[in-house]
């Protein structure tokens, strides 16, 4: 590929490794006109498979604007919804596979949206998973209590700071 600071058209490959969990590989490639280095990374590509049975190429962009409605007036930025997308592809990956069902996509969503903004989890959760009845958000806002419930009762457990800072 060509070097992004002077287009020189071609570039070698100074190192390669594999990331830890088998899903990428970073290559190290150094241009021989400027001899500027870079970094690549090589990933198998997300398919998107959709109701009607088309594909289509995972987008994060197209899970930000999924998210952003039942975000409205919420404080939730751009940023947030940006890191919220990576983290929905990152779950994705772990997967393995290379197609993923539009169905999974709105499940993969539904955890990380939980923790950024929980009115907007509802809002989202009310739709995709087609509430249609008070019970169906007593039920989701009692899930949302017990988690509460839980992560305060983590809090007593966590340890008192660390210290192996060695010299
Ligand atoms: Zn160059």
């Amino acid at each position: 590929m060509h070097c992004p600071f002077c287009r020189h058209p071609d570039s070698r490959v100074v190192d390669s490794r594999t990331s830890d969990d088998g899903s990428s590989i970073r290559r190290r490639r150094q241009c021989p006109s400027c001899h500027r280095r870079f970094t690549t990374v090589e990933t198998a590509s997300l398919s998107v498979v959709k109701r009607s049975g088309a594909t289509e190429p995972f987008s994060r962009e197209k899970i930000a604007n999924g998210v952003r409605k039942a975000c409205q007036g919420r404080p939730v930025s751009e940023d947030d919804l940006a890191l919220l997308a990576q983290k929905v592809e990152e779950s994705l990956r772990t997967s393995g596979s290379a197609e993923i069902d539009a169905y999974e996509i709105g499940l993969a969503i539904l955890g990380p949206l939980r923790e950024l903004d929980e009115v907007a989890y509802l809002r989202f959760a009310s739709v995709y998973q087609a509430f249609d009845s008070l019970e169906d958000f007593e039920t989701a806002i009692s899930g949302l209590r017990a988690e509460h419930r839980a992560s305060r009762a983590g809090e007593d457990d966590a340890p008192a700071g660390t210290a192996s800072s060695g010299v």
